[in-house]
């Protein structure tokens, strides 16, 4: 199942249709498109297992920053991907015939681009002139041959078009996210918040069993329905969680609290995989780290990963904790479009951490740093310089770049949170 979504993000949905989308004015693909996303949904709903509404779609449609989980839609990107190609290929189009052409098609491209846009706050004008005011560059060294002429060898190829291509669905993809935004409850806005903060590596990761990186059909299946708020659960909203015994639990039908409930009996395991993500990586980058050690003769100083010499000859303790944006006290925070407010549940952990153990740690002559993750994969900006420290000192002792290994790190963690998040969810739907 990991690989039939593999395969339907990278090769069979909108990478299928690239060339022609860019190549080829939407207006004459129209119906062709329609149908092409039609079936790109009834993929999805294959490996989903379950129908999903228009909102649903819309958000599985967005690229993976953008809470979704990079299904593009072909009708959605056709005009941005056309627009983008006619003026990335405008400079060599002039050098090969010696004019410029307007190419068929354009103007309505334009037009059904700035219709798309028309709510949006973008200017699709002031957008397309500022292009290729950034370009200019690569226009040097272009210059028309005379008929029969061939072209000389450029100082300054044509670019690869990824640039254009890249700034042009921006908008769009934008304008897609708040439009989901502007449209759901504020619950649904902090998981759509939250879905676009957390770590989507897992969603690109190519899916070899030999590396590990393979996840099970129903992890897949339970991962992707909670990162698209789809409804996990048939119970309604006033039903009781049925492990939480001893306190009971309401249990919502998104698997809100599945994935923070204290009696699946997978906080922990959660936990020591994250710790061990990091562990194995420093570990590689020779920086001596030891785990779950007690720092002190009271045992109160926490080191769920200690580094003997991190920074100014000191020892840093780091202490893991996972939380869930979408806890009631937290709700409205992480629904907020301010990107410092709607990381409340990150810094509450930080501060709560903090306040149990810096004064400890200070005490014993070492540092001391929570490393906070969320429930969608999201991270807070310790983490993160962690991330950076343990790829720069493991890339040293391999062959490897600092940034193909930060990129292991990332996914690895992600992986490990996806793999922990659907296991909690499915021991719930086992009951
Ligand atoms: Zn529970």
């Amino acid at each position: 199942m990991f690989f039939n979504y593999y395969l339907l993000r990278s090769c069979f949905s909108f990478p299928k249709l690239c060339y022609s989308l860019r190549t080829c004015p939407s207006f004459k693909l129209q119906a062709s498109l329609k149908e092409f996303d039609f079936l790109v949904n009834e993929a999805l709903i294959s490996i989903v297992g379950q129908t999903l509404s228009a909102a649903e779609f819309q958000q599985a449609n967005l690229p993976t920053y953008k809470a979704g989980i990079g299904l593009r839609s072909a009708e959605w990107s056709a005009d941005a991907a056309f627009v983008a190609s006619v003026l990335e290929t405008a400079d060599l189009r002039e050098a090969m015939l010696g004019r410029v052409l307007a190419p068929p098609g354009m103007a309505l491209a334009k037009a059904a681009l700035s219709e798309r846009l028309a709510d949006s706050p973008v200017d699709l004008d002031t957008l397309l002139s500022a292009i290729p005011t950034e370009q200019a560059d690569r226009s040097h060294g272009l210059s028309s041959p005379s008929p029969g002429e061939v072209p000389a060898p450029s100082a300054h190829p044509p670019p690869s078009g990824r640039r254009i291509q890249n700034i042009l669905p921006q908008p769009l993809d934008e304008w897609g996210f708040r439009s989901l935004l502007e449209t759901h409850p504020t619950g649904s806005r902090a998981r759509l918040q939250a879905s676009r903060r957390g770590a989507s590596g897992w969603l690109h990761i190519l899916p070899i069993k030999a590396l590990g990186y393979r996840l099970a059909p129903r992890v897949v299946r339970a991962a992707l329905r909670y990162r698209l708020g789809v409804r996990i659960f048939a119970s309604s909203v006033s039903s009781l969680c049925p492990l939480c015994k001893v306190k009971p639990t309401l249990l919502d039908p998104w698997g809100d609290h599945a994935v923070i409930c204290p009696c699946t009996g997978k906080r922990i395991a959660k936990h020591n995989r994250l710790r061990d993500v990091l562990y194995r990586f420093a570990v590689k980058g020779s920086l001596s780290p030891a785990k779950e050690v007690r720092l002190d003769s009271r045992r109160t100083v926490p080191g769920d990963i200690y580094f003997p010499m991190w920074s100014r000859n000191r020892g840093k303790a780091f202490d893991v904790m996972i939380t869930s944006p979408l806890q009631p006290k937290f709700l409205v925070a992480s629904a907020s479009v301010d990107p410092f407010e709607n990381v409340a549940a990150l810094r509450a952990g930080e501060k709560l951490k903090d306040r149990k153990h810096f004064r400890d740690c200070e005490d014993e002559g070492i540092d001391f740093a929570p490393l906070i993750f969320d429930t969608f994969g999201g991270w807070s900006t310790e983490v993160s310089h962690v991330i950076r420290v343990i790829s720069k000192c493991a890339a040293a002792k391999s062959s490897e770049s600092c940034g193909d290994v930060r990129s292991q790190v990332e996914q690895q963690l992600s992986l490990a949170l996806t793999r922990c998040t659907a296991a909690m969810i499915l021991a719930i739907e086992a009951c």
